[in-house]
């Protein structure tokens, strides 16, 4: 059971979605395939259950998940929840993975990143990914930063299906 990967192994990046399963080797071991634009992301899955995962990146190919690559690091969102086979369910932010099930906490967010998070906050609930979009930012940062405000009491969360959408507190 924890064998579970805490981080990605990034291996590269290929033109074509079978090159990079000989690379797949070890849980959380990761390859772009890339051609032209991001196609997808190959994983070995972080779980240790042993089979591979291909996670879209082509909207054009349906749903798809944005990939947020800066040179050293792999960020994705939204998460990953496999509906098949182990049902893992992760979160992959700077090459790290944060697991769903076992509320791993997101390490602490930049005093800029928090300062800026709240500057964009009114008292109208707004979604975090709004935010993260403006300030061009990963989702998780921003969600990490208005968790903190939560904490110290500068912001508020939505509840039900508000989930996810933040205020300043007044
Ligand atoms: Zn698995």
């Amino acid at each position: 059971m924890n064998k579970r990967a805490k981080a990605i192994s990034f291996k590269g990046q290929v033109s074509h979605r079978h090159e990079a399963n000989p690379l797949l080797t070890e849980p959380g071991a990761t390859v772009l395939v890339h051609r032209g634009v991001d196609r997808s992301v190959a994983m070995a899955c972080p779980d240790g259950c042993g089979e591979q995962l291909t996670i879209n990146l082509d909207s054009r190919a349906g749903p798809a998940w944005r990939h947020y690559g800066d040179g050293a690091t792999v960020s994705l969102f939204p998460s990953v929840w496999r509906d098949t086979g182990c049902g893992s369910h992760f979160i992959v932010w700077r090459s790290k993975i944060y697991w769903c099930d076992w509320h791993d906490e997101f390490e602490v967010p930049s005093d800029e990143v928090v300062k800026r998070t709240l500057e964009l906050l009114t008292d109208q609930l707004v979604s975090y990914v709004a935010i993260a979009d403006q300030l061009g930012l990963v989702p998780w940062a921003v969600l990490s930063a208005c968790n903190r405000l939560c904490r110290s009491g500068l912001a508020e969360a939505g509840k039900g299906k508000q989930q996810g959408q933040f205020r300043r507190r007044s």
